[in-house]
């Protein structure tokens, strides 16, 4: 994915975040209308709408179908929007590009499923089509399926091709409705640093009060834009009612978020990031330093005879590391992680000195 184009359309300013806002699902043109009238009014320029609805159980609200399609196009004459659906099969390509639909998205259900994934960039190489499209992380937090549904519509010529971000499932309840687990599109924008990745925060959060810690999140680690759901009546909405705001809401919400100026980052940091290369090399030293007197400590177990697990130790070692770390700032959470990481390491070099040859 070399020679990928930024998502940019004619009339928005291609430097400030992209903003793409409207229903979760279109349900009534009123209701379309409305919502789409109100968010033009309070400045955004891209309109999002879910015409055919991947439901998780069936006998839920699966989308008003082609019909809304015909809203869709009466959106873009009445306000200048451009709009966005999802789309998951050949059938709604084919409806929703025919219907001069601007911006076309991948629901996580789909880009989780490599068929439907070949036949969504079979049907746009076979169409010719120009259309940017946004794929949305699969279900699963595996980054390997992410990028090959990306790449699947590449090599179909899509190159204004971009990600959203919109959390990950996990069983159970958390705080959020899809785990953040941000080191994933980090780790995507590492590999890709042309991709365009936007945030979805109202499927991370799942809740109208998380809409904006999350957005600020996500435009302080440099995503490019976000998508948000907003609704001309919340609470009666037929999917995802809980995290829904109004477009007055939604206008709120984005005013108070601070956007960073990313053109000056890179000169002025020169010097701090010298000092981390510097530091990490240390860290890494005082690592190998460590690792090398586990490596004494596997040779003594071995000729005592002794199992390279000792579990209370372990458990003191833990406890004691993680409490001065958290006096230090670092989150219990990170220490754990950081513990867990080393103990690891150590137990596997010890177990090479125990399988050392005499
Ligand atoms: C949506 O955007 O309304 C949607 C169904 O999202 P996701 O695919 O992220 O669940
Ligand atoms: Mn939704």
């Amino acid at each position: 994915m070399e020679n990928l184009q930024p998502i940019t359309f004619d009339g928005i300013d291609a430097d400030s975040p992209l903003i793409i806002a409207g229903p979760c699902s279109a349900e009534t043109r009123s209701q379309v209308l409305d919502t789409a009238t109100r968010l033009a009014e309070k400045g955004i320029k891209v309109f999002r709408a879910g015409i055919w609805k991947p439901r998780t159980k069936p006998g839920g609200f699966e989308g008003v179908g082609s019909e809304g399609l015909e809203w869709l196009k009466e959106v873009k004459e009445l306000t200048g929007m451009k709009t966005s659906t999802e789309v998951a099969t050949r059938a709604h390509v084919e409806e929703a590009l025919a219907a001069g639909v601007d911006l076309l998205w991948i629901g996580a259900r789909t880009s989780a499923n490599p068929f439907a994934m070949q036949e969504i960039a079979d049907t746009l190489q076979a169409m010719g089509a120009d259309v940017p499209v946004l794929v949305k992380n699969p279900v699963n937090p595996d980054i390997e399926l992410w990028i090959g549904a990306m790449q699947r519509l590449y090599n179909a010529g899509i190159r204004r091709l971009g990600a959203i971000h919109r959390g990950f499932s996990t069983y159970g309840k958390d705080l959020y409705r899809n785990m953040p687990l941000w080191h994933i599109p980090i780790e995507l924008s590492v590999r890709y640093p042309q991709l365009q990745i936007i945030c979805d925060p109202s499927h991370i959060g799942g809740k109208r009060e998380l809409i904006a810690p999350l957005s600020q999140q996500a435009l302080d680690m440099g995503f490019h834009g976000l998508i948000i759901e907003s609704h001309c009546n919340p609470d009666c909405a037929l999917s995802d009612a809980a995290q829904q705001v109004t477009p007055e809401v939604l206008s709120f919400i984005l005013n108070t978020l601070v956007v960073r100026d990313k053109s000056h980052s890179a000169e002025n940091l020169t010097l701090l990031r010298q000092q981390i290369d510097g530091i990490d090399n240390e860290l890494l030293e005082v690592l190998n330093k460590r690792m090398k007197v586990s490596r004494e400590i596997g040779r003594y177990k071995k000729e005592h005879r002794m199992p390279v697990l000792q579990s209370s130790r372990f458990n003191d070692v833990i406890a004691s590391r993680r409490k001065l770390g958290e006096d230090m700032g670092m989150s219990a959470e990170f220490m754990k992680t950081v513990l867990l990481a080393i103990h690891e390491e150590s137990v596997r070099q010890q177990i090479e000195v125990l399988n050392e040859r005499p």
